[in-house]
């Protein structure tokens, strides 16, 4: 059964679409087969991987509303081994949409229930707001990953994150975990960045990720060439960082023997 990710974070910019791609990448390179879904309307995952956003592709707006399965809307990439699930524009109707419906904050677990056991892991690109997107997500998944960007205001906002995820694990998904906070557009050369880093640490203690991200225009550059960094510049700090991550994650499941 394919383990389930959410990236999230409701700020805008800290690396969430970066970090989707990316990890993503890299734990397919690791000969498994995973599936991404771009849960954000700006749909920058999907474009990130090389997916052009065609008129009447079936997209997870269409998985959501029930008017295609979810199996119908998945793409393969260029990148072996990494399938998508793809957004678009459409997807800026889907939180009212979700309102009225059925089992609203159900829609993407039951969806990805009919899936789950082709993948090994599945990750999930959240858009920048605690919205019912975000709900969806979080409620399908088996862990939240949070990307935090190792500057001033780092902190700020993140208190509203981890409420948000003690409030579903006492209500709709008791069995969610914290995968790791990461630290993304580090720049050891400053201080700031340092500074940040430390009370990052102070305050999540373990929950951190030993891997830290590095600034790195690489990694800014590929998604305009729909590509993910290993395809770039895999000899890039930012392909290695992505790489040690994967390896990090992939260690979680053997620590805890729930193999993927
Ligand atoms: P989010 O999905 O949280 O909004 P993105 O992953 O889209 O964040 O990143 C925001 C911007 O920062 C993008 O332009 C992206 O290319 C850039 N970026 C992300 N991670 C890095 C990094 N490690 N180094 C340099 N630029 C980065
Ligand atoms: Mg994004």
């Amino acid at each position: 059964m394919g383990k389930v990710i959410a990236i999230a974070n409701q700020k805008g910019g800290v690396g969430k679409t970066t970090t989707a791609i990316n990890l993503a990448a890299s734990l397919a390179s690791n000969d498994l087969k995973i599936l991404l879904i771009d849960m954000d309307p700006q749909g920058n995952c999907t474009t990130g991987v090389g997916i052009a956003k065609e008129p009447g592709m079936p997209t997870i707006y269409d998985a959501l509303m029930g008017a295609h399965s979810l199996a119908e809307t998945i793409v393969s990439t260029e990148f072996d081994g990494l399938q998508l699930v793809p957004a678009d524009k459409n997807l800026v109707a889907g939180n009212l949409d979700l309102v009225d419906m059925d089992r609203r904050e159900f829609r993407l677990r039951d969806a990805l229930d009919t899936i789950k056991a082709d993948f090994h892991y599945i990750l999930i690109d959240c858009p920048p707001a605690l919205d019912l997107l975000t709900v969806n997500s979080m409620v399908a998944a088996d862990s939240v990953l949070v990307p935090i960007q190792c500057e001033f205001f780092a902190l700020e906002g993140i208190s509203q994150l981890i409420d948000t995820v003690e409030r579903l694990r006492e209500s709709l998904q008791p069995n969610l975990k914290l995968e790791g906070v990461l630290l993304t557009m580090y720049d050891e050369r400053t201080n700031l960045t340092r500074q940040v880093a430390k009370d990052l640490r102070d305050f999540f203690k373990e929950e951190v990720f030993q891997t830290v991200i590095p600034r790195s225009i690489r990694l800014a550059e590929a998604p305009s060439f729909g590509k993910p960094i290993l395809s770039y510049d895999v000899s890039s700090r930012g392909a290695e960082s992505y790489i040690k991550l994967a390896k990090e994650i992939l260690g979680h499941e053997q620590r805890t023997g729930s193999a993927a």
